[in-house]
């Protein structure tokens, strides 16, 4: 791996990694794939996307065999298929039923560690010393995962018909825990989840609030961008967790699914807390509860009904738009729009959506490039070409630092960027 950076002993933290030398804003520290990797099916409403290469197609083509997997063309089949081999028997003996995302991904390390028990070359940190916090789990944890292991030995029972014949000392609870702290959800350009992989050297980066590194993927390589400066032996830190939320709320989360307690700077002075909640308490949970009803609507295809209520629940609670379940809706109110092709309605809940996100994304953040080429993209189709301009121009500035110029997502951009310039020059 890229000589950027090196394991240490982070003082409080465990491992970490830290900067074997100065490093600018911008840089690229390392691209990595994943040692295995899944799509998260039951997560992913469309679920339209590819097994091997985790682009989104209208047209897949399903496995033959299982007819679960699904593929862009037979060159991405072909390319997955010395994974999908094993993995195919046993989709096909339990089908109709199909496994949980997390059951298909703990499979796949049972049968990649069988077919290489020596995966550690090159790695700082290997799929063995990920960490489980096993013993922290609390007796009704224990079950669920009792259970789950209970699906997997089901799952696998046409390739492994008893535990003789797993890898050597394999432990498969303990498994499910490590996937629970140590597994990366990887999103596509538009920051939409599409799939779940471990990086066993990434798991070693520690979590910050207010980070100086940043994740973003390309299909299913993993890309670590600095988005600050970065002395020689400064710790290296990316954000596990959406900070679009007050430090208690944070803390809970890191303490739940990472076992640990956030002391960074951002957590100990609360910072934005009182932003986050503006318009009082009750109402923000009132909305919250209002935004599950929504999400529901959504899941069963009623987005006129959904957006009708939505756009009530935002007139009628006069929560600010900085607060965050105004927020979501704002959000959920622009992607329902977008969805019914309605776009003029759509930039507007936009628009009201950027200041509160500059307030919370601080620093360059990826979520805030994207939401901003959306603002842009709206307002060049709608004609208004100056104004996509500039938004598209912000976009850039944050997108080249957090994606760089050769990703994907930049490269479309910059593509925007043209043809809006084009358009001015024409007007
Ligand atoms: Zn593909
Ligand atoms: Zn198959
Ligand atoms: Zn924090």
């Amino acid at each position: 791996m890229a000589g950027s950076f090196e394991r240490f002993f982070s003082p409080g933290k465990g491992n970490g990694l830290r900067a074997t030398r100065d490093c600018a804003v911008s840089e690229l520290l390392t691209c990595t794939e994943p040692f295995v990797y899944t799509t998260c099916r039951r997560r992913n409403r469309a679920a339209s996307v590819c097994d091997n290469c985790l682009r989104r197609s209208a047209k897949l083509q399903r496995c033959s065999q299982c007819k679960f997997a699904r593929y862009c063309n037979s060159l991405c089949q072909k390319k997955a298929w010395k994974d999908h081999k094993r993995e195919c028997l046993c989709l096909k003996s339990i089908s109709p039923n199909v496994p949980t995302d997390s059951v298909r991904l703990v499979a796949k390390i049972i049968f990649k560690l069988l077919e290489q028990p020596d995966c550690t070359s090159g790695e700082l940190y290997s799929i063995n010393d990920l960490q489980s916090h096993f013993k922290d789990l609390n007796e009704d944890m224990e079950q669920g995962l009792g259970h789950l292991a209970a699906t997997l030995e089901q799952y696998l029972k046409r390739e492994i018909p008893d535990s003789s014949k797993l890898p050597p000392g394999f432990q498969t609870l303990e498994y499910f825990c490590k996937l629970t702290c140590n597994s990366f959800t990887i999103s596509d350009g538009e920051m939409q989840d599409v799939g779940v992989g471990l990086y066993p050297s990434m798991s070693l980066l520690n979590h910050s609030c207010d980070p100086n590194c940043v994740i973003v993927f390309e299909g299913t390589r993993l890309h670590l961008r600095t988005v600050k400066e970065i002395p020689q032996g400064q710790e290296l830190t990316i954000s596990y967790i959406d900070v679009k939320m007050p430090s208690h709320m944070r803390q809970l989360q890191c303490q739940r699914q990472y076992c640990f307690t956030c002391d960074c700077d951002r957590c100990a002075s609360k910072d934005k807390d009182e932003d986050m909640l503006a318009g009082g308490e009750e109402a923000s949970r009132e909305m919250e509860r209002s935004l599950t009803t929504l999400e529901e609507m959504r899941s069963q295809n009623n987005l006129m009904e959904a957006l009708t209520l939505c756009k009530k629940l935002i007139n009628c609670s006069q929560l600010p738009n900085k607060n965050i379940q105004q927020l979501k809706a704002l959000d959920f109110a622009m992607d329902l729009c977008i969805n019914l092709e309605m776009w003029e309605e759509a930039l507007q809940f936009a628009l009201r959506t950027l200041e509160p996100y500059s307030l919370y994304y601080l620093n360059y953040h990826p979520v805030r490039a994207v939401q901003l080429m959306k603002v842009g993209k709206l307002q060049l189709h709608l004609g208004m070409f100056p104004e996509a301009m500039t938004t598209l121009k912000q976009a850039f500035e944050i997108m080249k630092v957090t994606h760089g110029r050769d990703h994907g997502l930049t490269q479309d951009l910059m593509e925007l960027l043209g043809e809006c310039e084009m358009r001015v020059k024409a007007t």
